[in-house]
């Protein structure tokens, strides 16, 4: 079984953790819904992007390919 090789000192060990620390998520309020979202990223409760609702059409897709698969198996 591996040991290791050396004792990691408590200055070696705060240096690495040096880089642990959390960075605050950019975020903005969405044109719609007023609430909170992630840049770049359709809004988690209602849905729009660019003024439009993408989830609605991710479900279509979704249901059409489905439609598409089970076709072909039959
Ligand atoms: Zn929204």
């Amino acid at each position: 079984m591996g040991l290791p090789g050396h004792r990691r000192t408590s200055s070696h060990k705060h240096r690495r953790a040096a880089h642990f620390a959390l960075t605050a998520k950019n975020v903005r309020l969405c044109p719609k819904c007023n609430k909170p979202a992630l840049p770049h990223r359709a809004c988690a409760s209602c849905g729009t992007y660019k003024g439009r609702n993408v989830t609605q059409s991710i479900v279509v897709k979704k249901i059409n390919t489905v439609k598409k698969t089970k076709k072909v198996a039959a």
